[in-house]
């Protein structure tokens, strides 16, 4: 029986073990891939807009060569400062099903392997992020292969037809890299323009590449039907264009995965999926359990590691008291 389990090893989820590990409270992670997930998972070249020092945890410096440091410098500052510290995290643990007893809690997990284990706490902090969810056009053609929801990098795609859907930073950081790798880019997107809401540095690159129609851009348009050999716009004024196409990025952003923390009566914002929770301790609507990280800010994208890792002080301090 420990006194909490934490789901979800990101960021947030680490930082959340260090202020439980300082106050002498046992905890375990389950991390259902490997450790900061989410990071794995963004582009292998990616340099992150934060500062080094603002993507800290546990007050553990993070000095890079750079201010900002790259995906490499970050996967490994975190895997560091979890052997050093020594965090208590199982990872390839899937939490599947949490039943609540009298005043615990069980959590079943599964690992790639298709085992099953069961952990046992007094109290869970939920640090599952929204990244294992992107958000799905619902068109047909969406599951097929070749239409992926995550970019690592660009050569692959040389001299092939790309279509980058989406208009934010990953989707134009993704069409910028793809178009300098060799591929032929069409950059569809249902608002007027990508260069508003980016990176500031993005701008004067995706700007020059439109107007020199290095890549296609379609503005106020949406995928209508993907298939193998090509995809079918819908532009403005109902207007139909069929592209030739071999491969598809959907970077139209993600959604948390609300049914796990439904399951134990957590409730939602059915808008922005801000769950509830008291801003204060970071306790959710359902006694002794806790969110931690950009899960508290459901779709709005106004939480990121930069705070979300001071969740934990709270909660920590919380969990305490109540021990
Ligand atoms: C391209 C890109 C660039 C970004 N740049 C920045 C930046 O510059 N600055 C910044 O502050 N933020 C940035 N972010 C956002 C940042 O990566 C996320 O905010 C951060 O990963 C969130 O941390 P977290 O710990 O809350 O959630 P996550 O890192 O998403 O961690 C959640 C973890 O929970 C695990 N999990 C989920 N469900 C289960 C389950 N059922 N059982 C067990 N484990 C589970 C997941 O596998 C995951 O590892 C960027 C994100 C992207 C995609």
């Amino acid at each position: 029986m420990y006194d909490v389990v934490i789901i979800g090893g990101g960021p947030c989820g680490l930082s959340t073990a260090l202020s439980l590990q300082e106050k002498g409270i046992s905890y375990v992670i389950l991390e259902k891939e490997a450790v900061v997930n989410s990071i794995v998972n963004c582009p292998l070249d990616m340099r992150f807009y934060s500062t080094s020092d603002r993507l800290e945890i546990g007050n553990i410096p993070f000095i890079t060569k750079e201010i900002r440091p790259t995906r490499t410098e970050l996967l490994k500052y975190y895997r560091v400062v979890t052997e050093r510290q020594a965090l208590n995290i199982k990872s390839f643990q899937k939490v599947t099903e949490i039943h609540r007893d009298d005043n615990s809690f069980t959590l079943q997990t599964i690992n790639p392997k298709g085992i099953t284990s069961t952990y046992n706490a007094r109290m869970i902090v939920f640090a599952t992020g929204i990244f294992d969810n992107p958000k799905k056009n619902g068109v047909t053609g969406e599951e097929l292969s070749k239409v992926m929801y995550y970019y690592k990098e660009g050569h692959s795609y040389y001299g092939q037809n790309v279509a980058v859907i989406g208009g934010k930073n990953s989707a134009v950081e993704a069409a910028i890299d793809l178009y300098h790798s060799g591929a032929h880019v069409s950059l569809v997107h249902r608002g007027e323009t990508v260069l508003q809401g980016i990176k500031p540095y993005l701008i004067p690159d995706m700007r020059n590449l439109i107007e020199k129609g290095k890549i296609t851009f379609y503005p106020q348009s949406s995928i209508k039907e993907i298939d193998s050999t090509s995809i079918t716009i819908r532009t403005l004024n109902d207007h139909d264009v069929q592209i030739p196409n071999d491969f598809v990025f959907s970077l139209i952003g993600y959604r948390p995965d609300v049914d796990l923390l439904e399951s134990i009566g957590i409730t939602f914002d059915p808008l922005t999926l801000v769950p509830s929770f008291n801003k204060d301790t970071y306790e959710s609507n359902v006694h002794n359990v806790f969110l931690a990280g950009v899960v508290t800010g459901g779709i709005t994208n106004r939480v990121y590691i930069e705070d979300g890792r001071f969740h934990g002080l709270n909660i920590a301090e919380e969990i305490r008291s109540r021990l």
